[in-house]
Formats: structure tokens, sequence, C-alpha cells
């Protein structure tokens, strides 16, 4: 019997509570919970396709789009020095489940950065580290209220 994929299993769950940012061209954007680099966020296929050879060109051009929009508007909140883009599926093989696509975008920044009453500091700028900083709830929807205002016209009209 196949295993579920717990990233369908959350996508498709009533209970479920992620910050979401924007769903456009079959793609979903959620907020981490671990903000250690301020605006961290998954970019992922709203239906399961399990390997990037799976994606149609249509798929691709969206997420082109869309990464290109995203960039623009932590840019424009937050001000990083540049950003990570990863497509990593180790923890499904890890679980023994199927690979669920989806993309990690990461800004990273020189400066520690002020936001809500908390101070976010990248502590492994220039490196893949990542030191985790866990945010409530609130503070999450706080992130995405700004990113979400700072978004280009087109991709704004898209937000769910
Ligand atoms: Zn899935």
């Amino acid at each position: 019997m196949a295993t579920r994929c717990s990233i369908c299993d959350i996508i498709t769950s009533p209970t479920n509570d992620d910050v979401v940012l924007l769903k456009t061209h079959g793609w979903r954007v959620i907020l981490m919970e671990n903000q250690g680099v301020l605006g961290a966020m998954y970019i992922t296929t709203e239906r399961h396709y399990q390997t990037l050879g799976d994606l149609s060109d249509r798929q691709w051009l969206g997420l082109r789009d869309l990464v290109r929009e995203l960039e623009g508007a932590v840019s424009r909140a937050f001000h990083p020095v540049y950003f990570n883009f990863a497509c990593d599926m180790n923890d499904a093989a890890r679980d023994g489940e199927p690979a669920h696509v989806h993309f990690k975008l990461r800004p990273r920044y020189a400066h520690a950065v002020q936001f809500e009453g908390e101070v976010f500091e990248d502590q492994g700028f220039g490196s893949k580290k990542i030191v985790p900083h866990q945010v409530e709830k609130p503070t999450l929807r706080a992130i995405r209220k700004v990113i979400v205002s700072k978004l280009g016209l087109q991709i704004e009209r898209d937000v769910s």
C-alpha cells in the first residue's frame, strides 16, 4: 500500500492553519514557521507532483513569474541582499513518503531587521546555515500582510 503524502495531507486538511501568502498558477506559497531568515517561504504545487519532470511548461512559467514577484515584494518590504532558492525533497525520502514538488525561497540579510517587536538576524548570512527563529501565527500573518502589500498588481489580483 502506498504511503500517504504529508504535504497533500496538510494542504487538504480542514484544520490546516498554514499562513498562505497566495495561490496562483497551480502554486501555493506558505510562510515557514521558522523565520530564521525573515520572509522564508515554501512554494509548493497545489496538486501532487512527484518529480520536477512532471511539471508542465505552464507551471514552470508560472513559477518563474511567481518567484520574480516574490523576490520583488520581499525586497521592497525587508531589503535582503540576495535569495536562496532550492528544491530539497530529502524529508520525504527519509520518512519513506512520496515526494511532493516544492521549493524553498529564503531571503538572506546582512543586517538585522526589526519587525513586530522582534529582531530577525540572519546569523548564517553567506552560507546555507539557518539559525532557527520560530514565530507565532500573528507574527506570520503580519509578515504576510507586508509582503502582500508589496506585490505587483498582476499577482495581487490572484491573492486568495
Ligand atoms: Zn502530495
